[in-house]
């Protein structure tokens, strides 16, 4: 039977030449995967995965509130509110003040959530 000795390697990001270790684990996984050894380190990956989501196609929309031209991350439909980045926090610190006000649950709901 064939043994699969991976040893813990360094490699070197091409992004930010530091070096970081290529565990035996990890170079079993991305074999088994049948992907290539990583080119970058876990940090500079974890960038790219960051940009690469905040670069997702945005769409054009327009505040309900203010009607200033704002993005939003959703196809924008016609009966839904969109707000802008300041209206959207305006309205969440709304609401968080509401929230602080104590909830009352009844029986009633309560036997609404377990069904
Ligand atoms: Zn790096
Ligand atoms: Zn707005």
């Amino acid at each position: 039977m064939f043994e699969n000795n991976y040893q813990d390697i360094e490699l070197t990001c091409s992004d930010c030449n530091s070096t970081f270790v290529f565990s035996a684990e990890e170079q079993e996984f991305y074999a088994e995967k049948g992907f290539a050894s990583p080119k970058r380190c876990p940090a500079c990956r974890a960038n790219r995965k960051k940009q690469r989501n905040s670069s997702r196609k945005r769409y054009p929309a327009k505040c309900s509130k203010c009607g200033c031209d704002t993005t939003v991350p959703f196809r924008p439909r016609e009966d839904k509110e969109i707000y802008c980045t300041d209206c959207y926090a305006a309205m969440k610190a709304q609401q968080q003040e509401q929230e602080q006000a104590p909830v009352v649950e009844t029986e009633e709901t309560l036997v609404q959530q377990e069904q």
